[in-house]
């Protein structure tokens, strides 16, 4: 392990305080506790951020009979690894903030979307559930999880095209609004949250949200979990710190030669060596500023790799992948995907780049979902950063 490598341990802890929890969970109001959410700064660990203690709020102002709590465990974005971590190392954490979240919203049943490809977890899951549901009938909490499996399509990861899946029906995203804390699973007022999101919300429950807060910079609080993979002497799962530099990370990570770094998976961003000191992994600048999102995926590739088979990839993942419902995704992925080839055999100017670029950029705003809305993000920075590797 290379010098300076600062791990943190709130994810991966081995603490089991579930029964502790859920009675100071009970002793407290539920404004207390959401407020507490909010106040750590929270946000979504999946890829999108939307800050946690609102998405409990608005659900649990929600008026109905019948709510639900879903843990989106369908992890499925290129080089993500990291709930598949959490779920077979700290399953109860994950529970347990189900747990929290059931009861403050008023919610009795809760399931985990269990990703197709992780089904060799469900059987210990299973397990695990069971003796929590014993826990939760000791403290009170009338609150049962099931598994539900997926079945492989990695649109079901968004979190209406899961909706659909569980519901029967084919698994294709929904118009939005209305959103899931009015109108997800069964029509009825839904949290659905990231594995490591729930995770997160065990150790603020236990340490308190000023301990999360002070972790990470700005809108970017707290600890993430990052599945690191490529050209790196040292992959595997990660859970840092929000608001170190690109330059940093390839520093630690690196294999002396890192000329890129893929953030967010497949539909993230490709940043050059030339950004890495300038680029900030949080939140912020979510397009083209200084900041990256991330769902915790970081790829890292070296100079002996062609940006244009790394592009050619992700491509075809995503004319595979596309569900086909919307006509500038289905159709401007394969245009996308022909358009690189056309280019690198000479059949089409450098030129036609630009056209590219701008079908990309059209799909931005026009694709139905996040899928076809962030073909871009990889596309754009990869040929704009890399043109000449993807010309004749
Ligand atoms: Fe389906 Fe792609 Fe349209 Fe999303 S953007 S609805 S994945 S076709």
């Amino acid at each position: 392990m290379k010098k300076n490598l600062q791990r943190l341990d709130l994810i991966f802890k081995n603490e089991h305080d579930t029964k502790t929890i859920l009675k100071k969970t009970l002793a407290r109001s539920n404004d207390e506790v959401i407020n507490d959410l909010i106040s750590s700064g929270l946000k979504g660990r999946g890829g999108a951020g939307f800050p946690t203690g609102l998405k409990w709020k608005l659900a649990a102002e929600a008026e109905a009979e019948n709510k639900y709590v879903i843990c989106n465990a369908d992890e499925g974005e290129p080089g993500t690894f990291k709930d598949r971590e959490i779920l077979s190392s700290v399953p109860h954490k994950v529970l347990t903030g189900m747990a929290v979240c059931a009861h403050i919203i008023g919610a009795k049943q809760g399931f985990i979307y269990l990703r197709g490809e992780y089904s060799f977890l469900k059987s210990q899951l299973l397990e695990i559930i069971d003796d929590f549901h014993g826990i939760l009938d000791e403290c009170g909490v009338n609150f049962r999880v099931e598994i539900f499996m997926g079945s492989g399509a990695y649109i079901c990861g968004e979190e209406s095209a899961l909706f659909e899946s569980m519901e029967g029906k084919r698994g294709e995203p929904r118009n939005k609004p209305p959103f899931p804390t009015d109108c997800g699973y069964m029509n009825r007022p839904t949290v659905i949250n990231n594995v490591e999101t729930l995770a997160h919300t065990y150790s603020i429950m236990k340490y308190g949200p000023e301990k999360f807060k002070d972790l990470g910079v700005q809108d970017s609080r707290g600890s993430k979990v990052f599945s690191v993979s490529g050209d790196t002497p040292i992959p595997g799962i990660y859970e840092l710190e929000f608001g170190m530099s690109l330059q940093k990370f390839v520093d630690d990570f690196g294999d002396g030669d890192s000329k890129a770094v893929q953030v967010g998976g497949a539909s993230g961003f490709c940043v050059p060596r030339k950004r890495f000191e300038k680029t900030i992994i949080g939140y912020q600048g979510k397009l083209r500023g200084t900041s990256l999102p991330t769902g915790g995926s970081m790829m890292i590739f070296n100079s002996s790799r062609s940006m244009y088979n790394v592009l050619h990839n992700y491509l075809d993942f995503f004319v595979e992948e596309s569900c086909g419902q919307c006509t500038p995704c289905r159709v401007g992925t394969q245009q996308l995907l022909l358009g690189i080839q056309a280019v690198k055999k000479g059949e089409q100017p450098s030129v036609y780049l630009d056209k590219l670029l701008d079908l990309a950029e059209a799909m931005r705003v026009t694709a139905k979902c996040g899928l076809g809305q962030s073909v871009a993000n990889s596309f754009s920075s990869i040929v704009e950063n890399f043109r000449e590797e993807m010309i004749y």
